[in-house]
Parts: C-alpha cells; structure tokens; sequence
C-alpha cells in the first residue's frame, strides 16, 4: 500500500508520553512537524514538550477525538496503549503501528505464537490459565513464570525452580493468563530494531548488545561483537516478523545469544526501545527520525553507524546514592568532562528505584575506546559496568 506522504509542517500524535515520546517529539520537531501528546499525566515527559498535551485516559472518547482533529497521522511510544484506542484512532487517521501488531506485542503467548509461525526459534514455553496446565509445565522447570500481558523491566515475572514455587508465583500474579519459559543460560542478550514502510521496505540498525540487571537495561553497545552469520540471523529473523505482521513503525526484537552460539527471540516491541537510544548520537538517522518517516511515508533509508556507542541507563537510585533518603542528582560536570559523553535526562520529576530518568551515550570512533570512556563515566557516577 503506497500512502500520501505527511509532509514537514503537519501534526503528528503520540499515545503515550514517556521518555521515548519525548525523543519522537524532539526529532519531530526538529523536521518541522508540530506535535500532539495524548497521556492522563500533567508532569509526563513528552507531554512537557509537545506543542499540545492532550491529557486525558487512552480510552477517554473526547481525548481520542481531540488527538484526531489535531494529528495527520498518530503513533505510539509504550505498547501497552490499550488496542481499542488504536482501532478507534485507525477508522480516521493513519496510524502506525496499527492495532493488530500491537495486540500481538502486548500479549506474551501471542508473541510467541508469532515466533513460532515464522520459523523464529524461542524458548520451550508453556501457556497457563488453568490448574492442570500448570501442572502439565512441570518439566519445564527451573523456568521463569511471566504474566501474559502488562509486564515490563522486570515487573509481572519470577524465577521459580520447584513445582511448588511455580504454583506460588501463578498464585502471587492473581492466576492470571501467564507464560511459563524455560530459564536459559544466556551467553549474551541482544536487539535488532528496524522500520518497515507502509509499501514493505525496511531498514535496520546494527545488532546491539545487551546488559540487563534485574530485569532492567543496564547497558547497550554496539557493534555488538559477534559473528556476523549471528547478526544476519537476528535480521532475517526481524524482518520475517515484521512482514508476517506487515508491520508499518519502528519494531524492535530482544534476543537471547545462548552458550552454543544459538539465537532465540525474547519478546517484541511495536516502538522505538531503550536498546536504541545510542542512535541519536551515533547514527546518521535515529531510530526516532525513522519512526517520524515510516509514519509519514517518507523515504527510509539505511542508517550509517558512525561511531562505536556504548549507552548507560541511568535509573532513580543513582539519585539516592549518598542515602536513601536524600535526594540528589548525580554531578553530571564529571561525566561531562569525559571525550564523547552525551547526556540525556528525561525531566521526571520524582527520582524513584528502577525508573528510568536518563541514559548516557558514549561515543569514540573505536569499540575499545568507547568502553573505556563508559567505564570512568561508570565509575564516576557509581554504577556497575562489567
Ligand atoms: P520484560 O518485558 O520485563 O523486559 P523479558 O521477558 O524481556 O521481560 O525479561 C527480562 C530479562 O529477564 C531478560 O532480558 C533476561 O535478562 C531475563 N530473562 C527473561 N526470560 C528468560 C529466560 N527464559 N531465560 C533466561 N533469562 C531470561
Ligand atoms: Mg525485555
């Protein structure tokens, strides 16, 4: 399907207004589109930057009729935007990604469902919703119980060896619909991100490398140091995805690099990820400015990795390192000081454990010389980085 493009000038809507809206919102606005921000939270982070924050529920008929009358066409940053309200936003303007990719994204079993159609290898797993099913994935243990839906960074999952355990965590996630996986020995985690067009071409960034600590993101890096036949793989495997979905948008695919070298998918998201932030400074064309152009039917063309990045996630605690009670934000003059050090802040107002208020992106024209900034620019701020 051809579309009209959108040019520079129009208005583009978001549902959502966290730090990735934020992101869209900037690069949006520095190509000449103004923006619409729907989020129910008056201090969000895309909201405060957007020429309008409509700021109601993502359900609420006149919020979602308020972002349809401003907005030529309208994406979203968080995938848990309920996809009701993309139908609704769909029957009048384009939006991408459309509402059944972002079901499919929303809903583990879905997910891997997906995988499976598309020959992507994931972890053995096992849907459960009743008492004999969760008997019946036994054998799958030790594994890591997820809820179906609504988990994120960590949240909504348990590491549980015993069938004991198991029982006691479905119990502890409300017996909801949940996903139990086989606990697999990581060699490495990785994403791959690219964009497809609404007339099926697609673009993608290089495989990135992933530290996650405590079910968060820690540190991305890219290259990512592996054998390029594993990069192809984690392409091929994206871009069957994408076009099983056919998917307009910016998709991102976590992977798990296991001991034998082997790949398997993770989980998807229909928007730009965290994984990702290291575009803005070290490629030619963000994944942001290729959201704005899958949205817009704009040209995508391939993004240029210019320099060697490393990106570090900063999260609330390091703003309660002196004590956990006294708030202070990091000195951000000595990480400042260092070669090729990008900071980026969100302006969340309350620093909490686990939230994500910034990240920083180191860039060097070599890998080693970009992990060895990172990792002063880690130690200076106190955060792990090996
Ligand atoms: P979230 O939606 O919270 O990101 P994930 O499913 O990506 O949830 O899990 C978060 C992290 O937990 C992963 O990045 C990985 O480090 C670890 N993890 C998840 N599933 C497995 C698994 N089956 N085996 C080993 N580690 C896992
Ligand atoms: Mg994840």
């Amino acid at each position: 399907m051809t579309r009209r493009v959108i040019e520079p000038g129009a208005t583009l809507g978001v549902m959502g207004g966290g730090q990735l809206g934020r992101m869209f919102v900037h690069a949006a606005q520095a190509m000449g589109y103004f923006t619409a921000v729907l989020d129910p939270d008056p201090a969000s982070p895309a909201g405060r930057v957007a020429h309008w924050h409509i700021q109601t529920d993502y359900l609420d008929e006149q919020g979602l009729a308020q972002l349809m009358q401003r907005s030529a066409a309208i994406t979203t940053e968080f995938e848990n935007v309920p996809a009701a309200a993309l139908v609704t936003l769909a029957a009048h303007r384009p939006v991408a990604p459309g509402a059944h990719p972002v079901a499919i994204c929303q809903d583990r079993a879905a997910e891997k469902a997906q995988f499976e159609r598309c020959g992507v290898a994931c972890a053995p797993y096992s849907v459960i919703e009743t008492v004999e099913q969760l008997v019946g994935a036994a054998s799958l243990l030790p594994g890591i119980l997820k809820t179906a839906r609504l988990g994120y960074d960590g949240k909504g999952q348990f590491a549980v060896a015993t069938p004991d355990e198991l029982a006691r965590a479905w119990d502890e996630l409300k017996r909801s619909r949940c996903v139990l996986e086989r606990r697999l020995s990581l060699a490495a985690e990785a994403s791959l991100i690219l964009a497809r067009s609404a007339n099926g071409d697609i673009v993608h960034f290089p495989l990135q490398r992933n530290v996650h600590r405590g079910g968060i993101l820690a540190v991305t890096e890219v290259p990512a140091r592996v054998d390029p036949a594993l990069e192809q793989h984690a392409i091929d495997a994206s871009s069957a995805l994408a076009e099983s979905m056919d998917y307009v948008g910016v998709l991102c695919v976590e992977f798990f690099v296991l001991d034998d070298d082997s790949l398997v998918a993770n989980e998807m998201a229909p928007r730009p990820h965290n994984s990702g932030h290291y575009t803005i400074d070290a490629c030619d064309i963000s994944q942001f400015e290729l959201q704005i152009r899958a949205l817009t039917g704009l040209p995508l063309v391939k993004p240029r990795l210019h320099s060697s990045a490393v990106m570090l996630n900063l999260l609330g605690e390091r703003w309660f390192a002196s004590g956990d009670d006294v708030e202070q934000p990091p000195r951000w003059s000595d990480v400042l000081a260092l070669d090729g050090v990008h900071l980026h802040l969100y302006a969340k107002l309350q620093p909490r454990m686990g939230r994500k208020m910034g990240h920083l992106t180191i860039t060097a024209a070599s890998a080693d010389a970009a992990r060895a900034v990172a990792r002063e620019a880690a130690s200076r701020l106190s955060i792990d980085f090996d």
